[in-house]
């Protein structure tokens, strides 16, 4: 049924990549090693990969290394590759960090091609995707989630009111948000609506040691904010409950054990929460539920901080007391459906799958948690590139997904009940990472979802699948980047390549080193230009 690829070790998370599994159907079995050669095309592939994050990088290292002769151009907005590895890890996770070296390797192979500060859309100072589309045989689709969800409920644009992933960029150096500013010197308690681990992350970073960011390559303006931050009170609020919180065991321990922190249990108490006893849940959760119960390592009473955890809570609406800036969050206490016990069947697997899933229902009754500063952390959000519908790429925007056959091949929109796998899929158009999956899931997980993606790519190719243009006559092979940088340059676009990337990163390592810490970010692309004109 599946095919086993070659082993890849990832040095970050030391992960021998073994069991990349890719589907061995009717006339798509895989095995790189078996690839045969039905490929009547003479020329090398040429493919154009929008998105520079782990899923862009893990995709081309794979694909390389199958098709040595291929090309890959990988598109990029910013002049900084790496995508959520630079601007979405906590300053203070420097071991995620570290597949950047994994990434960098790719740069070696002489078919990978870096077209840094070249934001592919329909605005001024964009590339058109119709107007790249042409010069490729297939394009990866690899650009991730550049959005944050939204509640959708009254006061979420006041003032005090921001996103998690606006934070995050925020003190990670993203450009786009480094003006952000905010609120922290206004009053004492923060709220975090959603219980995921980047809701975690914000609640750690608001109360690490300064000593200790200081070291990382957290953004100099960010550490200035926080050295005058009033905040000593955090809520990471929940719609459902602990059994069903996304947040994971290490990044939980890593707040109940931060110095000077402490966890303020809930006040409608574990048991009622939890409704069950911990040794009868699923080890995952069970661990989890141990956690919670023991609490902080510095006893409430002696922290300087505190933060809890609260659940079965939906959030109705932001208030303010001007109409300007956040007072308080209204919300609607929640209770379970169905009672926890009476979901436990004694079998693990199950369990597990059913706790996480079960559901809540509003009381009707309201609430209200007083504070100055919120954040929304309830998910990222992938959206259509412009320039999909004209080549025929499908969106599914409820999903937030690009429509795929799992394996990475975008599907057409009209392709009948039982098309044949190939032949129901837009000509080499693929995609990979979050914008296949969705916004869920660690490096690690798209390291294999990028694997799976290249291997198709590539048993496509070798297959003689249909890619783009294949039905055009005249001269096949493609040119990408040569022939596209000329309508780049009309545009006013200029190219950052990866020698110029290499220029940027040194200064950012220099200047870094300078502060006794890793690296210190240009916080302006403009900023990042000057490095190389200087
Ligand atoms: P997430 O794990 O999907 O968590 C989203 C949270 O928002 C959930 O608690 C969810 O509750 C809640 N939520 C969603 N819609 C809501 C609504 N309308 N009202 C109230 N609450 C709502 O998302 P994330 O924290 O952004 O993380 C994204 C991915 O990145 C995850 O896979 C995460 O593990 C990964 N990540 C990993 C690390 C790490 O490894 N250190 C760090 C950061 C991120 P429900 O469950 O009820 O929907």
């Amino acid at each position: 049924m599946f095919g086993r690829t070659s082993a890849f070790v990832c040095r970050s998370c030391q992960r021998a990549q073994r069991d990349v599994l890719v589907p061995r159907r009717k006339g798509v079995e895989n095995g790189l090693r078996r690839y045969a050669t039905a490929n009547t095309r003479q020329h090398p592939l040429q493919l154009a990969i929008i998105g520079s994050g782990p899923a862009g990088f893990y995709s081309a290292y794979r694909l390389l290394k199958a098709l040595p002769d291929a090309r890959v151009d990988m598109y990029e907005g910013l002049p900084s590759p790496y995508g959520l590895v630079r601007f979405g890890i906590a300053p203070d996770h420097p071991e995620a960090k570290k597949c950047s070296e994994t990434l960098v390797d790719v740069a070696k192979y002489p078919g990978f091609n870096y077209i840094g500060n070249v934001p592919i859309g329909d605005e001024d100072r964009q590339l058109p995707l119709t107007s790249i589309a042409p010069h490729y045989d297939g394009i990866l689709f690899a650009y991730g989630a550049s959005k944050d969800k939204r509640l959708g409920i009254p006061g979420e644009d006041l003032k005090g009111v921001h996103s998690a992933r606006a934070f995050v960029g925020w003190y990670n150096g993203l450009p786009e948000y480094a003006d952000l500013n905010p609120e922290l010197d206004v009053g004492d308690t923060a709220v975090v609506i959603g219980q995921g681990n980047v809701a975690l992350d914000v609640a750690r970073i608001l109360f690490m040691p300064l000593e200790e960011l200081r070291k990382t390559d957290i953004s100099e303006h960010a550490l200035e904010a926080l050295s005058k931050s009033r905040i000593k009170d955090v809520k990471i609020i929940g719609r459902r409950g602990p059994l069903q919180a996304p947040y994971t065991i290490k990044e939980l321990r890593e707040l109940l054990t931060l110095p000077g922190l402490g966890f303020v249990p809930p006040p409608e108490g574990w048991d009622a929460l939890l409704q069950v006893e911990t040794k009868k849940l699923p080890r995952q959760l069970k661990r989890i539920a141990e956690l919670l119960l023991k609490g902080s390592k510095t006893p409430i009473e002696q922290a300087k901080n505190a933060w809890q955890l609260g659940y079965l809570r939906s959030p109705l609406e932001f208030l303010s007391s001007d109409s300007t800036s956040l007072a308080a969050i209204g919300f609607e206490q929640q209770e379970y459906v169905t009672p926890m016990m009476e979901l436990l069947t004694g079998e693990p697997q199950t369990d597990l799958n059913t706790l996480r899933a079960a559901k809540v229902k509003g009381t009707g009754r309201k609430g209200k948690v007083s504070a100055s500063l919120a954040f929304r952390s309830i998910g990222y959000e992938s959206t259509a590139l412009p320039g999909f519908e004209k080549l025929g790429v499908p969106f599914d925007t409820k999903k937030g997904i690009i429509p795929n056959d799992r394996w990475g091949r975008v599907l057409s929109p009209d392709r009948g009940p039982g098309a044949d796998l190939t032949a129901g899929h837009v000509p080499g158009m693929y995609c990979a990472g979050w914008v296949k999956r969705g916004p869920t899931g660690v490096i690690a997980s798209t390291l294999d979802d990028a694997f799976t993606t290249a291997d198709v790519i590539v048993n496509d190719w070798n297959k003689n699948v249909k890619f783009l243009g294949d039905e055009q006559e005249g001269p096949s092979e493609k040119r990408g980047w040569e022939e596209v940088k000329k309508e780049a340059e009309q545009r006013g676009l200029r190219r950052v390549s990866w020698q110029d990337w290499e220029k940027i990163d040194a200064e950012e390592v220099r200047r870094g080193k300078e502060k006794g810490k890793e690296r210190e970010k240009c916080r302006s692309v403009e900023e990042m230009l000057r490095i190389l004109d200087g």
